[in-house]
């Protein structure tokens, strides 16, 4: 496996709308290899195929470490997802913020506000037909990455202008108020 170059904005790529994938041979194996590869060593919890350049609807996911009930990370409790040709075919009408950042826009966070819970369909890595139930993070993550594939960043839904911050800022509000800072996901 190696590792893959990060493109970040103002790239053209970022702003597409990707085409579905036909071919799932060894090439398509190779890529998503590569993406898991380059989602770890960037240490992010997604990675939509245009963040790498390529106009394609594939993601790989790998959500937040679960907590046991006193709320300690539970180890190699991540889930790790590849979704081919995603669509959301329901969403929840509860909603709910959350902080997010990007890869493609380094240094960054803001506040988001996304469908509670939401059902995908799509295909795995080898084509076979997928539907997925998401809830709480690992939803968040899935609406940041398909939004990815049509071309939308987590920017152009931001809760308000105010509440957009570079990484710094936003950890220190919370240093100078003496609080623990929000949970965060960067995909
Ligand atoms: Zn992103």
């Amino acid at each position: 496996m190696s590792k893959l170059e990060i493109v970040t904005l103002p790239a053209p790529v970022l702003r597409q709308k990707t085409r579905p994938v036909t071919d799932f041979g060894p090439e398509l194996q190779e890529l998503i290899d590569n993406m898991i590869d380059t989602m770890r060593d960037a240490r992010g919890v997604g990675l939509a195929a245009p963040q790498i350049g390529r106009s394609l609807r594939l993601a790989v996911i790998e959500d937040l470490p679960k907590e046991d009930e006193e709320g300690n990370e539970i180890p190699d409790s991540r889930d790790l997802y590849v979704i081919v040709n995603p669509e959301i075919v329901w969403e929840s009408r509860t909603v709910v913020d959350g902080i997010e950042g990007c890869l493609s826009i380094p240094g960054y966070l803001g506040e988001v506000e996304r469908a509670e819970s939401i059902r995908v369909r799509g295909q795995d890595r080898h084509g076979n037909k997928i539907r997925l139930r998401l809830k709480d993070w690992t939803a968040r993550i899935f609406q940041h990455e398909i939004d990815h594939l049509n071309g939308v960043l987590y920017i152009d839904k931001l809760t308000g202008e105010e509440n957009f911050w570079t990484e710094e800022a936003y950890y220190k509000r919370f240093e100078d108020d003496g609080e623990e800072p929000a949970e965060t996901a960067v995909a």
